[in-house]
Protein backbone atom coordinates (compact mmCIF):
# COMPACT_ATOMS: atom_id res chain seq x y z
CA UNK A 1 0.00 0.00 0.00
CA UNK A 2 2.80 2.41 0.76
CA UNK A 3 4.39 1.35 -2.31
CA UNK A 4 1.12 2.55 -4.52
CA UNK A 5 1.11 5.49 -2.44
CA UNK A 6 4.60 6.48 -3.21
CA UNK A 7 3.90 5.60 -7.17
CA UNK A 8 0.42 7.68 -6.97
CA UNK A 9 2.20 10.63 -5.78
CA UNK A 10 4.77 10.46 -8.59
CA UNK A 11 2.87 10.08 -10.98
CA UNK A 12 0.71 13.31 -9.44
CA UNK A 13 4.31 15.13 -9.47
CA UNK A 14 5.27 13.96 -13.05
CA UNK A 15 1.50 14.80 -14.53
CA UNK A 16 1.68 18.01 -12.72
CA UNK A 17 5.39 19.11 -14.32
CA UNK A 18 4.44 18.21 -17.00
CA UNK A 19 1.34 20.75 -16.79
CA UNK A 20 3.48 23.26 -15.74
CA UNK A 21 6.12 22.79 -18.75
CA UNK A 22 2.79 22.53 -21.34
CA UNK A 23 2.01 26.03 -20.21
CA UNK A 24 5.06 27.51 -19.68
CA UNK A 25 5.70 26.26 -22.80
CA UNK A 26 2.89 27.62 -24.63
CA UNK A 27 3.77 30.97 -22.80
CA UNK A 28 7.09 30.52 -24.48
CA UNK A 29 5.95 30.51 -27.77
CA UNK A 30 2.99 33.08 -27.05
CA UNK A 31 5.77 35.46 -25.91
CA UNK A 32 7.81 34.66 -28.96
CA UNK A 33 5.03 35.01 -31.01
CA UNK A 34 3.78 38.49 -29.29
CA UNK A 35 7.38 39.59 -29.36
CA UNK A 36 7.64 39.43 -33.50
CA UNK A 37 4.35 40.79 -34.13
CA UNK A 38 5.31 43.55 -31.83
CA UNK A 39 9.15 43.85 -33.68
CA UNK A 40 6.94 43.78 -37.18
CA UNK A 41 4.12 46.08 -36.41
CA UNK A 42 6.89 48.29 -34.46
CA UNK A 43 8.96 48.10 -37.67
CA UNK A 44 6.24 48.79 -40.36
CA UNK A 45 5.34 52.21 -38.18
CA UNK A 46 8.56 53.60 -38.21
CA UNK A 47 8.98 52.76 -41.66
CA UNK A 48 6.01 55.06 -42.33
CA UNK A 49 7.65 57.57 -40.59
CA UNK A 50 11.16 57.36 -42.39
CA UNK A 51 9.41 57.22 -45.47
CA UNK A 52 7.31 60.60 -44.66
CA UNK A 53 10.60 62.30 -43.65
CA UNK A 54 12.52 61.26 -46.58
CA UNK A 55 9.44 62.08 -49.01
CA UNK A 56 9.31 65.19 -47.26
CA UNK A 57 13.08 65.94 -47.99
CA UNK A 58 12.60 65.26 -51.54
CA UNK A 59 9.69 67.59 -52.04
CA UNK A 60 11.93 70.10 -50.78
CA UNK A 61 14.25 69.13 -53.24
CA UNK A 62 11.40 69.18 -55.81
CA UNK A 63 10.60 72.68 -54.13
CA UNK A 64 13.91 73.98 -54.72
CA UNK A 65 13.80 72.61 -58.73
CA UNK A 66 10.73 74.18 -59.02
CA UNK A 67 11.96 77.08 -58.08
CA UNK A 68 15.15 77.39 -60.41
CA UNK A 69 13.19 76.18 -63.50
CA UNK A 70 12.86 79.55 -65.26
CA UNK A 71 16.72 79.84 -65.31
CA UNK A 72 17.17 76.18 -66.81
CA UNK A 73 18.82 76.46 -70.43
CA UNK A 74 19.92 80.33 -69.49
CA UNK A 75 23.17 81.24 -69.46
CA UNK A 76 24.70 81.08 -66.07
CA UNK A 77 24.76 84.63 -65.17
CA UNK A 78 25.67 85.81 -61.96
CA UNK A 79 21.93 86.39 -61.37
CA UNK A 80 21.19 82.68 -61.48
CA UNK A 81 24.68 81.49 -59.28
CA UNK A 82 22.67 83.62 -57.08
CA UNK A 83 19.56 82.18 -57.29
CA UNK A 84 20.82 79.18 -56.83
CA UNK A 85 22.69 80.28 -53.48
CA UNK A 86 19.69 81.59 -52.26
CA UNK A 87 17.19 78.22 -53.09
CA UNK A 88 19.82 76.75 -50.80
CA UNK A 89 20.23 79.19 -48.43
CA UNK A 90 16.13 78.71 -47.75
CA UNK A 91 14.83 75.05 -48.43
CA UNK A 92 16.15 72.87 -45.90
CA UNK A 93 17.92 69.89 -46.70
CA UNK A 94 19.38 70.91 -50.31
CA UNK A 95 22.77 71.52 -50.59
CA UNK A 96 24.03 71.44 -53.90
CA UNK A 97 21.72 72.89 -57.31
CA UNK A 98 23.56 72.65 -60.61
CA UNK A 99 21.72 73.03 -63.86
CA UNK A 100 22.64 70.74 -66.98
CA UNK A 101 22.24 69.94 -70.22
CA UNK A 102 22.48 66.57 -72.30
CA UNK A 103 19.77 64.54 -70.11
CA UNK A 104 22.03 65.95 -67.05
CA UNK A 105 25.59 65.20 -68.82
CA UNK A 106 27.24 68.27 -69.28
CA UNK A 107 26.49 69.97 -65.68
CA UNK A 108 26.77 74.48 -66.95
CA UNK A 109 25.87 75.97 -63.52
CA UNK A 110 26.34 75.23 -60.66
CA UNK A 111 25.78 77.46 -57.15
CA UNK A 112 28.75 76.59 -55.69
CA UNK A 113 31.42 77.51 -58.93
CA UNK A 114 29.20 79.53 -60.82
CA UNK A 115 29.43 78.47 -64.87
CA UNK A 116 31.09 75.38 -65.33
CA UNK A 117 31.50 72.23 -67.69
CA UNK A 118 32.07 68.87 -67.19
CA UNK A 119 30.48 65.76 -67.73
CA UNK A 120 28.90 63.09 -65.71
CA UNK A 121 27.89 59.86 -65.81
CA UNK A 122 24.21 59.46 -65.45
CA UNK A 123 23.65 56.03 -66.05
CA UNK A 124 22.73 54.80 -62.42
CA UNK A 125 19.61 57.36 -61.92
CA UNK A 126 16.79 55.29 -60.60
CA UNK A 127 13.55 56.04 -62.38
CA UNK A 128 15.51 59.13 -64.06
CA UNK A 129 15.31 60.55 -60.81
CA UNK A 130 17.48 59.15 -58.01
CA UNK A 131 20.62 58.82 -57.24
CA UNK A 132 22.09 57.35 -53.97
CA UNK A 133 25.77 58.81 -53.84
CA UNK A 134 28.37 58.36 -50.70
CA UNK A 135 29.55 61.77 -51.55
CA UNK A 136 30.55 64.34 -54.24
CA UNK A 137 33.45 66.50 -55.04
CA UNK A 138 33.71 68.27 -52.48
CA UNK A 139 32.88 66.19 -49.79
CA UNK A 140 33.62 63.14 -51.04
CA UNK A 141 32.86 60.77 -47.38
CA UNK A 142 29.45 62.76 -46.92
CA UNK A 143 26.28 60.88 -48.41
CA UNK A 144 24.04 62.69 -50.70
CA UNK A 145 20.97 62.13 -52.87
CA UNK A 146 21.22 63.27 -56.13
CA UNK A 147 17.59 64.69 -57.16
CA UNK A 148 16.94 65.04 -60.96
CA UNK A 149 14.48 67.08 -62.51
CA UNK A 150 13.76 66.25 -66.49
CA UNK A 151 12.81 68.96 -68.47
CA UNK A 152 13.53 67.51 -72.36
CA UNK A 153 17.40 67.24 -72.89
CA UNK A 154 18.27 70.07 -69.44
CA UNK A 155 17.52 68.90 -66.26
CA UNK A 156 18.25 70.37 -62.53
CA UNK A 157 20.32 68.33 -60.38
CA UNK A 158 19.43 68.83 -56.38
CA UNK A 159 21.68 67.23 -53.79
CA UNK A 160 20.23 66.40 -50.59
CA UNK A 161 22.02 65.91 -47.46
CA UNK A 162 22.68 62.56 -46.91
CA UNK A 163 23.62 63.75 -42.87
CA UNK A 164 20.01 64.75 -42.07
CA UNK A 165 18.72 61.29 -43.97
CA UNK A 166 21.15 59.00 -42.11
CA UNK A 167 19.77 60.94 -39.06
CA UNK A 168 16.38 59.97 -39.57
CA UNK A 169 17.63 56.08 -39.84
CA UNK A 170 19.17 56.18 -36.90
CA UNK A 171 16.54 57.52 -34.78
CA UNK A 172 14.00 55.16 -36.01
CA UNK A 173 16.73 52.25 -35.57
CA UNK A 174 15.14 50.88 -32.45
CA UNK A 175 15.02 47.28 -32.15
CA UNK A 176 15.65 46.88 -36.04
CA UNK A 177 18.00 47.92 -38.43
CA UNK A 178 16.80 50.64 -40.81
CA UNK A 179 18.25 51.35 -44.26
CA UNK A 180 17.24 53.55 -47.37
CA UNK A 181 17.62 51.94 -50.71
CA UNK A 182 17.52 53.63 -54.13
CA UNK A 183 18.20 51.24 -56.78
CA UNK A 184 21.13 48.63 -55.96
CA UNK A 185 22.27 50.92 -53.21
CA UNK A 186 21.43 51.33 -49.72
CA UNK A 187 22.39 53.46 -47.12
CA UNK A 188 22.72 52.82 -43.23
CA UNK A 189 21.80 54.01 -40.17
CA UNK A 190 25.36 55.21 -39.93
CA UNK A 191 25.23 57.01 -43.04
CA UNK A 192 27.69 54.24 -45.03
CA UNK A 193 26.33 54.33 -48.68
CA UNK A 194 26.79 50.68 -49.73
CA UNK A 195 26.43 48.47 -53.29
CA UNK A 196 26.34 44.52 -51.44
CA UNK A 197 23.86 42.37 -50.41
CA UNK A 198 22.28 42.79 -47.44
CA UNK A 199 19.34 40.38 -47.08
CA UNK A 200 21.54 38.38 -44.56
CA UNK A 201 20.96 41.30 -42.08
CA UNK A 202 17.44 39.45 -40.59
CA UNK A 203 14.05 39.39 -42.16
CA UNK A 204 13.12 42.48 -44.42
CA UNK A 205 10.15 44.92 -44.39
CA UNK A 206 9.91 47.07 -46.62
CA UNK A 207 8.07 50.32 -47.04
CA UNK A 208 7.77 51.70 -51.09
CA UNK A 209 7.97 55.78 -51.09
CA UNK A 210 4.05 56.62 -52.97
CA UNK A 211 5.90 59.78 -54.66
CA UNK A 212 9.71 58.97 -55.24
CA UNK A 213 11.65 55.69 -56.36
CA UNK A 214 13.47 54.93 -53.10
CA UNK A 215 12.36 52.59 -50.18
CA UNK A 216 12.91 52.02 -46.77
CA UNK A 217 14.04 48.51 -45.33
CA UNK A 218 13.95 47.78 -41.82
CA UNK A 219 15.88 44.47 -40.70
CA UNK A 220 14.32 42.38 -37.97
CA UNK A 221 16.67 40.16 -36.00
CA UNK A 222 14.05 37.43 -34.50
CA UNK A 223 16.99 35.09 -33.80
CA UNK A 224 17.82 37.69 -31.08
CA UNK A 225 14.29 38.91 -30.49
CA UNK A 226 14.74 37.86 -27.28
CA UNK A 227 16.19 40.98 -25.83
CA UNK A 228 13.15 42.47 -26.78
CA UNK A 229 10.38 40.71 -24.83
CA UNK A 230 9.90 42.34 -21.82
CA UNK A 231 9.30 45.52 -24.37
CA UNK A 232 6.32 43.67 -25.87
CA UNK A 233 5.34 40.98 -24.02
CA UNK A 234 5.74 42.09 -20.39
CA UNK A 235 2.58 40.83 -18.98
CA UNK A 236 3.20 37.44 -20.80
CA UNK A 237 6.25 37.29 -18.84
CA UNK A 238 4.55 37.12 -15.56
CA UNK A 239 1.57 35.28 -16.47
CA UNK A 240 2.44 32.52 -18.02
CA UNK A 241 4.74 31.06 -15.28
CA UNK A 242 1.42 31.96 -12.70
CA UNK A 243 -0.67 30.12 -14.78
CA UNK A 244 1.47 27.23 -15.17
CA UNK A 245 2.14 27.04 -11.40
CA UNK A 246 -1.54 27.26 -11.14
CA UNK A 247 -2.38 24.41 -13.62
CA UNK A 248 0.54 22.46 -11.96
CA UNK A 249 -1.46 22.71 -8.37
CA UNK A 250 -4.87 22.21 -9.70
CA UNK A 251 -3.67 18.71 -11.65
CA UNK A 252 -1.51 17.44 -8.49
CA UNK A 253 -4.87 18.32 -6.58
CA UNK A 254 -6.83 16.92 -9.31
CA UNK A 255 -5.91 13.78 -9.65
CA UNK A 256 -5.79 13.13 -5.90
CA UNK A 257 -9.17 13.39 -5.90
CA UNK A 258 -10.26 10.36 -7.17
CA UNK A 259 -13.24 11.02 -8.23
CA UNK A 260 -16.70 9.61 -7.61
CA UNK A 261 -17.42 7.50 -4.08
CA UNK A 262 -17.67 4.59 -6.27
CA UNK A 263 -14.56 5.74 -8.23
CA UNK A 264 -12.74 6.11 -4.36
CA UNK A 265 -13.46 2.57 -3.89
CA UNK A 266 -12.36 0.87 -7.01
CA UNK A 267 -9.64 2.69 -6.39
CA UNK A 268 -9.21 2.00 -2.83
CA UNK A 269 -9.42 -1.96 -3.69
CA UNK A 270 -6.75 -1.58 -6.30
CA UNK A 271 -4.64 0.11 -3.49
CA UNK A 272 -5.57 -2.52 -1.04
CA UNK A 273 -6.62 0.03 1.15
CA UNK A 274 -9.24 -2.30 2.94
CA UNK A 275 -8.15 -4.27 6.01
CA UNK A 276 -9.03 -5.52 8.61
CA UNK A 277 -9.68 -4.62 12.65
CA UNK A 278 -10.11 -7.34 15.36
CA UNK A 279 -12.57 -7.10 18.38
CA UNK A 280 -11.93 -9.74 20.89
CA UNK A 281 -14.98 -12.17 22.05
CA UNK A 282 -14.81 -13.34 24.95
CA UNK A 283 -16.37 -16.81 26.60
CA UNK A 284 -19.78 -15.66 28.77
CA UNK A 285 -18.56 -17.19 32.23
CA UNK A 286 -14.59 -16.80 32.40
CA UNK A 287 -14.19 -14.18 30.32
CA UNK A 288 -11.39 -15.53 27.83
CA UNK A 289 -10.26 -15.14 24.70
CA UNK A 290 -12.23 -17.38 22.60
CA UNK A 291 -12.68 -15.58 18.96
CA UNK A 292 -12.24 -12.60 17.00
CA UNK A 293 -14.50 -10.44 14.89
CA UNK A 294 -13.06 -9.10 11.80
CA UNK A 295 -14.39 -5.28 10.78
CA UNK A 296 -13.50 -3.62 7.93
CA UNK A 297 -11.60 -0.12 8.37
CA UNK A 298 -10.33 2.11 5.10
CA UNK A 299 -6.74 3.38 5.47
CA UNK A 300 -7.52 6.18 3.08
CA UNK A 301 -4.37 7.98 2.04
CA UNK A 302 -5.33 11.40 2.18
CA UNK A 303 -8.58 11.05 5.11
CA UNK A 304 -6.81 8.75 6.85
CA UNK A 305 -8.68 5.47 8.83
CA UNK A 306 -12.05 5.64 7.78
CA UNK A 307 -15.34 3.90 9.69
CA UNK A 308 -17.10 1.51 7.92
CA UNK A 309 -20.23 3.26 7.84
CA UNK A 310 -18.71 5.91 5.55
CA UNK A 311 -18.70 3.41 2.92
CA UNK A 312 -19.81 -0.08 3.56
CA UNK A 313 -23.56 0.72 2.13
CA UNK A 314 -22.03 1.86 -1.26
CA UNK A 315 -19.47 -1.23 -1.17
CA UNK A 316 -22.59 -3.52 -1.08
CA UNK A 317 -24.77 -2.06 -3.06
CA UNK A 318 -22.68 -1.72 -5.81
CA UNK A 319 -20.84 -5.75 -5.24
CA UNK A 320 -17.31 -4.23 -4.73
CA UNK A 321 -18.04 -5.54 -0.89
CA UNK A 322 -17.13 -8.79 -2.23
CA UNK A 323 -13.87 -8.10 -3.24
CA UNK A 324 -12.99 -6.18 -0.03
CA UNK A 325 -14.15 -9.03 1.83
CA UNK A 326 -11.77 -11.28 0.38
CA UNK A 327 -9.03 -8.66 0.43
CA UNK A 328 -9.57 -8.41 4.13
CA UNK A 329 -9.96 -12.57 4.72
CA UNK A 330 -6.63 -12.72 2.77
CA UNK A 331 -4.74 -9.79 5.42
CA UNK A 332 -6.22 -11.60 8.39
CA UNK A 333 -4.84 -15.10 7.18
CA UNK A 334 -1.46 -13.65 6.46
CA UNK A 335 -0.89 -12.15 9.92
CA UNK A 336 -2.74 -15.10 11.52
CA UNK A 337 -2.16 -18.08 10.40
CA UNK A 338 1.79 -18.15 10.87
CA UNK A 339 0.54 -18.09 14.69
CA UNK A 340 -1.76 -20.35 14.43
CA UNK A 341 -0.57 -22.78 17.19
CA UNK A 342 -0.63 -19.32 19.55
CA UNK A 343 -4.52 -19.46 19.17
CA UNK A 344 -6.78 -20.86 21.85
CA UNK A 345 -8.64 -24.12 21.35
CA UNK A 346 -11.51 -23.88 18.98
CA UNK A 347 -10.68 -20.05 18.14
CA UNK A 348 -13.41 -18.48 15.71
CA UNK A 349 -13.18 -15.74 13.42
CA UNK A 350 -16.11 -13.89 12.33
CA UNK A 351 -16.40 -11.96 9.38
CA UNK A 352 -19.29 -9.83 8.04
CA UNK A 353 -21.09 -10.73 5.12
CA UNK A 354 -24.21 -9.66 2.89
CA UNK A 355 -26.49 -10.54 -0.18
CA UNK A 356 -24.24 -9.31 -2.95
CA UNK A 357 -22.04 -12.27 -1.54
CA UNK A 358 -24.54 -14.86 -2.31
CA UNK A 359 -24.55 -13.80 -6.24
CA UNK A 360 -21.82 -16.22 -6.99
CA UNK A 361 -19.56 -19.17 -5.89
CA UNK A 362 -16.68 -17.14 -4.72
CA UNK A 363 -17.34 -16.99 -1.05
CA UNK A 364 -16.63 -20.65 -0.77
CA UNK A 365 -13.25 -20.58 -2.17
CA UNK A 366 -12.14 -17.54 -0.36
CA UNK A 367 -13.17 -19.61 2.90
CA UNK A 368 -11.92 -22.85 1.54
CA UNK A 369 -8.64 -21.03 1.33
CA UNK A 370 -8.95 -19.22 5.09
CA UNK A 371 -9.70 -22.61 6.74
CA UNK A 372 -7.33 -24.05 4.81
CA UNK A 373 -4.37 -21.81 5.90
CA UNK A 374 -4.87 -22.77 9.74
CA UNK A 375 -3.78 -26.65 9.45
CA UNK A 376 -1.21 -26.34 12.24
CA UNK A 377 -3.93 -25.91 14.34
CA UNK A 378 -7.59 -25.74 13.09
CA UNK A 379 -10.15 -22.47 13.77
CA UNK A 380 -13.60 -21.85 13.51
CA UNK A 381 -15.04 -19.85 10.54
CA UNK A 382 -17.84 -17.76 11.35
CA UNK A 383 -19.64 -15.84 8.67
CA UNK A 384 -22.39 -13.06 10.04
CA UNK A 385 -25.40 -11.99 8.49
CA UNK A 386 -27.37 -9.25 9.43
CA UNK A 387 -31.34 -9.85 10.41
CA UNK A 388 -31.12 -6.31 9.21
CA UNK A 389 -31.43 -7.23 5.52
CA UNK A 390 -32.16 -10.54 4.95
CA UNK A 391 -31.27 -13.09 2.44
CA UNK A 392 -33.74 -13.92 0.12
CA UNK A 393 -33.77 -17.73 -0.19
CA UNK A 394 -33.15 -19.57 -3.35
CA UNK A 395 -31.57 -22.48 -4.97
CA UNK A 396 -28.22 -20.30 -5.31
CA UNK A 397 -28.52 -19.58 -1.49
CA UNK A 398 -29.44 -23.17 -0.67
CA UNK A 399 -26.75 -24.49 -2.08
CA UNK A 400 -24.16 -22.38 -1.14
CA UNK A 401 -25.19 -22.84 2.38
CA UNK A 402 -25.28 -26.26 2.18
CA UNK A 403 -21.75 -26.17 0.86
CA UNK A 404 -20.49 -23.79 3.00
CA UNK A 405 -21.73 -25.64 5.91
CA UNK A 406 -20.18 -28.72 4.38
CA UNK A 407 -16.72 -26.55 4.90
CA UNK A 408 -17.24 -26.47 8.59
CA UNK A 409 -18.05 -22.83 7.93
CA UNK A 410 -20.56 -21.39 11.10
CA UNK A 411 -23.44 -18.41 10.47
CA UNK A 412 -24.03 -15.96 12.81
CA UNK A 413 -27.37 -14.07 12.77
CA UNK A 414 -25.84 -10.51 13.48
CA UNK A 415 -28.13 -7.91 15.14
CA UNK A 416 -30.74 -9.96 16.26
CA UNK A 417 -33.88 -8.47 17.36
CA UNK A 418 -33.40 -5.72 14.67
CA UNK A 419 -35.28 -7.72 12.11
CA UNK A 420 -38.40 -9.94 11.36
CA UNK A 421 -36.25 -13.43 10.87
CA UNK A 422 -38.63 -16.04 11.51
CA UNK A 423 -37.98 -19.58 12.62
CA UNK A 424 -37.88 -21.19 9.05
CA UNK A 425 -35.65 -19.17 8.39
CA UNK A 426 -33.39 -19.42 11.05
CA UNK A 427 -33.55 -23.29 10.17
CA UNK A 428 -33.22 -22.91 6.69
CA UNK A 429 -29.77 -20.86 6.62
CA UNK A 430 -28.69 -23.32 9.57
CA UNK A 431 -27.84 -20.40 12.35
CA UNK A 432 -25.49 -21.63 14.70
CA UNK A 433 -25.09 -18.38 16.44
CA UNK A 434 -27.77 -15.59 17.36
CA UNK A 435 -25.90 -11.90 18.10
CA UNK A 436 -27.96 -9.55 20.40
CA UNK A 437 -27.89 -6.28 19.06
CA UNK A 438 -25.64 -3.95 21.20
CA UNK A 439 -28.76 -1.52 21.23
CA UNK A 440 -31.07 -4.00 23.53
CA UNK A 441 -27.43 -4.23 25.70
CA UNK A 442 -27.11 -0.40 25.65
CA UNK A 443 -30.25 -0.19 27.45
CA UNK A 444 -29.56 -1.91 30.64
CA UNK A 445 -30.18 -0.31 33.71
CA UNK A 446 -31.55 2.34 32.02
CA UNK A 447 -35.09 1.66 33.01
CA UNK A 448 -37.60 -1.14 33.79
CA UNK A 449 -39.24 -1.39 30.51
CA UNK A 450 -35.89 -1.55 28.64
CA UNK A 451 -34.82 -4.09 31.42
CA UNK A 452 -38.06 -6.43 30.33
CA UNK A 453 -37.02 -5.74 26.69
CA UNK A 454 -33.79 -7.40 27.02
CA UNK A 455 -35.01 -10.09 29.60
CA UNK A 456 -37.49 -10.85 26.41
CA UNK A 457 -34.69 -10.61 23.28
CA UNK A 458 -32.35 -12.76 25.59
CA UNK A 459 -35.30 -15.44 26.29
CA UNK A 460 -36.16 -15.51 22.52
CA UNK A 461 -32.56 -16.75 21.98
CA UNK A 462 -32.46 -18.91 24.31
CA UNK A 463 -35.64 -20.75 23.08
CA UNK A 464 -34.03 -21.01 19.92
CA UNK A 465 -31.37 -23.28 21.50
CA UNK A 466 -28.65 -21.42 19.63
CA UNK A 467 -25.03 -20.16 20.92
CA UNK A 468 -25.48 -16.40 21.65
CA UNK A 469 -23.56 -13.87 21.69
CA UNK A 470 -23.86 -10.28 23.62
CA UNK A 471 -22.11 -7.29 21.48
CA UNK A 472 -22.10 -4.26 22.55
CA UNK A 473 -21.24 -4.66 26.44
CA UNK A 474 -19.36 -1.48 27.79
CA UNK A 475 -19.82 -1.16 31.50
CA UNK A 476 -19.78 -3.83 34.53
CA UNK A 477 -23.22 -3.81 35.00
CA UNK A 478 -24.15 -4.67 31.83
CA UNK A 479 -21.49 -7.77 32.56
CA UNK A 480 -23.23 -8.52 35.61
CA UNK A 481 -26.79 -8.06 34.37
CA UNK A 482 -26.38 -10.47 32.05
CA UNK A 483 -24.41 -13.05 34.37
CA UNK A 484 -27.25 -14.98 35.41
CA UNK A 485 -28.22 -15.84 31.63
CA UNK A 486 -25.07 -17.61 30.84
CA UNK A 487 -24.27 -16.30 27.54
CA UNK A 488 -22.36 -18.58 25.74
CA UNK A 489 -20.15 -15.18 24.27
CA UNK A 490 -19.71 -11.83 25.11
CA UNK A 491 -18.52 -8.67 22.77
CA UNK A 492 -17.53 -4.72 23.55
CA UNK A 493 -15.35 -2.64 24.18
CA UNK A 494 -15.68 -3.52 27.96
CA UNK A 495 -13.26 -6.35 27.03
CA UNK A 496 -11.46 -4.30 23.71
CA UNK A 497 -12.10 -2.26 21.09
CA UNK A 498 -11.16 -3.63 17.56
CA UNK A 499 -7.98 -2.66 16.86
CA UNK A 500 -5.64 -3.22 14.26
CA UNK A 501 -4.19 -7.65 14.02
CA UNK A 502 -0.98 -6.74 15.18
CA UNK A 503 -1.92 -5.15 18.25
CA UNK A 504 -4.70 -7.55 19.14
CA UNK A 505 -1.83 -10.04 19.21
CA UNK A 506 0.21 -8.04 21.40
CA UNK A 507 -2.66 -7.60 23.84
CA UNK A 508 -3.97 -10.93 23.46
CA UNK A 509 -1.90 -13.83 21.94
CA UNK A 510 1.34 -12.75 23.61
CA UNK A 511 0.77 -11.21 26.88
CA UNK A 512 -2.17 -13.34 28.01
CA UNK A 513 -0.51 -16.61 27.50
P1 LIG B 1 -21.57 -4.97 13.34
O1 LIG B 1 -21.30 -6.14 12.48
O2 LIG B 1 -22.77 -5.03 14.21
O3 LIG B 1 -20.25 -4.71 14.17
C1 LIG B 1 -20.25 -4.29 15.48
C2 LIG B 1 -20.03 -2.82 15.52
O4 LIG B 1 -20.19 -2.37 16.85
C3 LIG B 1 -18.63 -2.44 15.15
O5 LIG B 1 -18.68 -1.18 14.58
C4 LIG B 1 -17.93 -2.38 16.48
O6 LIG B 1 -16.80 -1.55 16.49
C5 LIG B 1 -19.01 -1.79 17.33
N1 LIG B 1 -18.85 -2.18 18.71
C6 LIG B 1 -18.31 -3.28 19.22
N2 LIG B 1 -18.36 -3.24 20.59
C7 LIG B 1 -18.98 -2.08 20.91
C8 LIG B 1 -19.35 -1.45 22.16
O7 LIG B 1 -19.09 -1.94 23.22
N3 LIG B 1 -19.97 -0.25 22.08
C9 LIG B 1 -20.26 0.34 20.89
N4 LIG B 1 -20.88 1.53 20.89
N5 LIG B 1 -19.93 -0.22 19.70
C10 LIG B 1 -19.29 -1.41 19.72
P2 LIG B 1 -17.95 -0.87 13.30
O8 LIG B 1 -16.65 -1.58 13.24
O9 LIG B 1 -17.98 0.61 13.12
O10 LIG B 1 -18.83 -1.55 12.19
C11 LIG B 1 -20.10 -1.08 11.95
C12 LIG B 1 -20.82 -2.00 11.03
O11 LIG B 1 -20.24 -2.00 9.73
C13 LIG B 1 -20.78 -3.43 11.44
O12 LIG B 1 -21.72 -3.66 12.45
C14 LIG B 1 -21.13 -4.12 10.15
O13 LIG B 1 -22.52 -4.07 9.94
C15 LIG B 1 -20.45 -3.24 9.16
N6 LIG B 1 -19.19 -3.85 8.81
C16 LIG B 1 -18.01 -3.75 9.42
N7 LIG B 1 -17.07 -4.48 8.78
C17 LIG B 1 -17.72 -5.08 7.75
C18 LIG B 1 -17.34 -5.97 6.71
O14 LIG B 1 -16.18 -6.42 6.62
N8 LIG B 1 -18.27 -6.38 5.82
C19 LIG B 1 -19.56 -5.95 5.90
N9 LIG B 1 -20.42 -6.38 4.97
N10 LIG B 1 -19.97 -5.11 6.86
C20 LIG B 1 -19.06 -4.68 7.78
CA1 LIG C 1 -21.04 -8.19 12.91
CA1 LIG D 1 -24.06 -6.37 15.28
Amino acid sequence: MFRANINKTRTRIAASIIAFLLIVALGIFSVSWQTSQGLNSDAQERLGMAVQQVDMMLANAQKAAKAVEPYLGKPCTQDVVLELRRQIAIVPNVRTINLATERGKNIYCTALFGPRSGVIDNNHYVDNRLLLMSGNEITPNHPLIAFRDLHGENSILIGVDGYYLHNILNLLSTHSQMTLQIGDQWMDAQGKVHKTDNNNMGERIQRNSAHYPYQVVAFVHHSSHWRYVLDYSPISLFLFPMLGLFVGFITFMALGRVGTPLAMIKAGIANQEFIPYVQPVVDGTHHQLTGCEILMRWQHPQMGLRPPYHFIPLAEESGLIVEMTRQMMAKTRDVYAPLATQLPDHFHFAFNICASHFKDFSLLQDCKAFIDAFKAKPIILVLELTERELIVPSDTTDSLFKALRRLGVLIALDDFGTGHSSLTYLQKFHIDFLKIDQSFIGRIGTDALSGHIVDNVIALAKRLDMVIVAEGIETQTQVDYLAPYRLDYLQGYFFGKPMPPEEFIRQWLELKR
